[in-house]
């Protein structure tokens, strides 16, 4: 058993001062560990702070109604929010990693893929786009998008980020005022073409009455009849042609206030037609050699006889008027009860291939038309009066010599309403 030396006085003081740096030690530790807590407990109050912050962000984000995305360098979807599925009509996970240019309807999506080329390569400061998008139910939606670069910290571009605005309503209501804005405008001109039409064309068979009927005001007593009759007849046909261009004006009006309705009654066409050619060629004495032929299979056809009658009697008109004496107008009648088909030939001045376009604009007239006498109403008439029959026209000419006009009228329109009696 081995002998303890008792301590000594500086061993002693040695353990003391080991006491004295050990309990200031644990007193440090100690003070330590509650700081390291203090910050544990901040650290955690700030990451809950900011879980929470992101929580109300993305809550906002989410439910903005407006279109908020974020797109990878490649300008691929990394995000999208909700606005998107409602406006779009498609999720927002069905996008994702899809090229977001590629979501648009093609012209948009070329342009907006240009634009975020050029923002991703930093050549612009951002992006400001309408774009159109084609919904999965059909309709279309306009969309302002706006875009800008996303940037790491050391300022390299990462992606892109922006808004879509859904501007459909504007957009409709933008082009509704414009559509309006081109019907006024045409208004216009057909008003103010219709002023000096009607100074033109009114003022001879007005100056024609007003001559005529002075003169049998003072000279009828001493007249023989014959004379009178010349004179009353005179009177009559400047009336007649006074109510044929008002009756042409009203059709037109009709037709750009969509009135103009076909009234189908159950009609013999190849009688029809025979009888206008008598009136026509009857009426202005025509030289033309006509020849009609019918190999229509139905001899009662659904069609409306007063615009039938506009129909014909201008392309008639047309082919008598332009085209020379002793020529050959050739009139054909096609089709069945469903369809029917209408040609008419000419050999005449022809129309030039620059003026074929406007042929059917109100009041045009083309530039060899020369003398002859005309307002320039009746293609325009004749077209929209086939139009409203559920028809077309096609008009085929060549200067000098000769036009074809080919008409086809749908005559199952309006096959609900009762059949009448045939008319002719
Ligand atoms: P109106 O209103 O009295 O019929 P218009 O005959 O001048 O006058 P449209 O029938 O609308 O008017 O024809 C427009 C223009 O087209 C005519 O002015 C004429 O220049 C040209 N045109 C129409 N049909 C023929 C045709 N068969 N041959 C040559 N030119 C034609
Ligand atoms: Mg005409």
């Amino acid at each position: 058993m081995s002998e303890t030396t008792p301590p000594t006085d500086h061993s002693e003081e040695l353990l003391r001062k080991i006491q004295e740096y050990n309990s200031q030690l644990e007193q440090r530790i100690q003070e330590h560990v509650e700081e390291l807590r203090e910050e544990v407990l901040i650290r955690k109050r700030s990451e809950q702070a900011l879980r929470e912050s992101q929580r109300r962000f993305q809550t906002l984000v989410e439910k903005i109604p407006e279109v908020i995305f974020q797109l990878d360098i490649d300008l691929r979807v990394r995000y999208l929010n909700g606005a998107w599925s409602v406006i779009t009509g498609v999720q927002s996970s069905e996008v994702l990693s899809e090229p977001f240019a590629g979501l648009f309807i093609e012209q948009t999506a070329t342009e907006l893929q240009r634009k975020l080329v050029d923002l991703v390569n930093g050549n612009t400061e951002s992006v400001s786009l309408e774009g159109r998008y084609l919904r999965p139910d059909g309709t279309e939606i306009w969309l302002d998008i706006y875009a800008d670069s996303e940037r790491d910290t050391d300022g390299s571009i990462n992606g892109v980020f922006g808004m879509a605005y859904n501007i459909t309503r504007r957009k409709l209501a933008e082009d509704d005022m414009k559509r309006a804005l081109v019907k006024e405008k045409e208004l216009n001109r057909l008003r103010s073409q219709f002023i000096s039409m009607t100074s033109h064309e009114f003022r001879t068979p007005l100056a024609s009455i007003l001559t005529s009927s002075e003169l049998l005001e003072h000279y009828s007593e001493r007249w023989p009849r014959e004379k009178n009759m010349m004179h009353l007849k005179r009177i009559q046909s400047s009336v007649q042609h006074i109510v044929r261009l008002m009756d042409d004006v009203l059709i037109l009006g009709k037709s750009d206030a969509d009135r103009l309705v076909p009234e189908p009654v159950p009609v013999n066409v190849n009688q029809l037609v025979a009888s206008l050619i008598d009136e026509h060629t009857m009426g202005h004495k025509a030289t033309q050699h006509i020849a009609f032929t019918n190999d229509m299979e139905c001899d009662s056809a659904l069609l409306d006889p007063k615009l039938f009658r506009q129909i014909f009697g201008n392309i008639f008109s047309n082919a008598l008027k332009y085209s020379p004496p002793d020529s050959t107008i050739t009139v054909s009648l096609a089709g069945d009860c469903a369809l029917l088909r209408l040609s008419v030939n000419d050999e005449g001045i022809g129309i030039p291939p620059a003026d074929l376009a406007q042929l059917y604009e109100p009041f045009y007239r083309a530039r060899n038309a020369g003398d002859v006498p005309g307002t320039g109403l009746g293609m325009s008439i004749v077209k929209r009066s086939v139009e409203a029959h559920g028809g077309t026209i096609h008009v085929s000419s060549s200067e000098g010599q000769g036009t074809r006009v080919h008409i086809i009228l749908d005559l199952t329109r309006n096959h609900s309403q009762t059949p009448q009696t045939p008319a002719s």
